[in-house]
């Protein structure tokens, strides 16, 4: 479904990311996974881009496979690094060719193992000239779909980190926007009030596409460090830095914590009229499934939709 459509048919959507599975054994285990969330019937999921890095063709893979096999609308992630516009252009077609009807178009952050590449021969430099490419691509009606692919781009409520100027940084977004995209899913954050600031500073600058809001559920105090040092100036409230000190002897108190929190987070959200919730699931079904059936105990049709079919049916 078309990014367009889907905003159309929803108040809120409900969304999944997951990253290609690498093993025998992680491919498996996603699949439970994604059984597991696929009857909550999410508005649709998303898989994420190894920038410049050997998981590429992993993410077409799996998109390919939840496009054909699951009936979920996937979104694949793309980014600019290491790209002629010929490969793009090739993933564009296949993506094209497939059916696949939106793309999160990102700038990409180099990845350790290619730490010294020179981005200047890059054909992409930012993440706005990759939608410029895929709006032209769609120009040229090369999608079945007349509109062409949906088109999505990130947004930072806390800032991102290579901008540290936090005015030229909502022109670079607007730019992204005014380039063509249809929507902004956002980095992670635990403070809903960064949440509310960056949207009423897109309202601002007059930036008026929908906005979705990144949520990841603490599960382990390990995957909270790890998460700080990959989302790049997360900030982790004291509050929930307390609540998760205090529960740190017994991994399934700060999973219940970390729920909690999340489940508290969405719930503010959909009351203050979010256009969408995109959840973090790093594979694992667990802790969303578990925030989504709170959210199901204290709201009836939380995202608008219809409550999740019974497990097995
Ligand atoms: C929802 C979401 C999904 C993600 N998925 C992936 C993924 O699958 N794979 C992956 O590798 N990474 C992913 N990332 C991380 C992302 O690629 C990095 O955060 C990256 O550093 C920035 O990506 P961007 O799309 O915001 O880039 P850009 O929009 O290109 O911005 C990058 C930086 O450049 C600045 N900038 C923008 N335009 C200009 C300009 N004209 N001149 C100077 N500076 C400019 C921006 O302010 C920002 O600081 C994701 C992030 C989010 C929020």
């Amino acid at each position: 479904m078309h990014i367009l459509d889907i905003f159309r048919t929803s108040v809120s959507t409900c969304s999944f990311e997951f990253f290609p599975p690498k093993t025998e054994k992680a491919a498996s285990s996603l699949y439970d996974t994604l059984r597991s969330l696929e009857r909550l019937e999410p508005s649709f999921v998303s898989v994420t881009y190894g920038a410049g890095g050997s998981s590429r063709q992993l993410t077409h893979d799996l998109v390919a496979r939840l496009h054909q096999t699951a009936a979920l609308t996937a979104i694949p992630h793309l980014t600019c690094i290491a790209h002629p516009e010929s490969e793009v252009e090739e993933i564009l077609g296949r993506y094209a060719a497939l059916g696949v009807n939106n793309i999160l178009a990102l700038g990409g952050d180099v990845p350790s193992e290619r730490a010294t590449y020179d981005r200047s021969r890059d054909a992409f430099r930012y993440a706005t000239d990759l939608v410029g490419f895929i709006q032209r691509f769609n120009a040229r009606r090369s999608h079945p779909d007349p509109r062409g692919f949906g088109v999505g781009v990130a947004g930072y409520p806390e800032g991102h980190p290579a901008t540290p100027n936090r005015l030229v940084e909502m022109d670079y977004l607007k730019a992204k926007v005014d380039a063509g995209a249809d929507y902004i899913c956002t980095q992670l954050f635990f403070d809903n009030r960064d949440f509310e600031d960056f949207r009423e500073r897109c309202e601002l600058a007059k930036i008026d596409v929908p906005i979705i809001a990144g949520i990841m559920p603490i599960t382990s105090v390990t995957g909270m460090q790890r998460m700080a040092q990959l989302s790049g100036g997360t900030r982790f409230p004291a509050a929930l830095l307390r609540a998760v000190q205090r529960a740190s002897s017994d991994p399934g108190d700060v999973e219940r914590v970390g729920i909690e929190w999340a489940t508290k987070q969405c719930g503010e959200l959909l009351d203050a009229k979010v256009r969408g919730i995109h959840f973090y699931t790093l594979n694992q079904s667990r802790a969303t499934l578990a925030v989504y059936e709170e959210l199901c105990a204290r709201r009836p049709l939380p995202f608008g939709q219809r409550q999740p079919k019974p497990t097995g049916s």
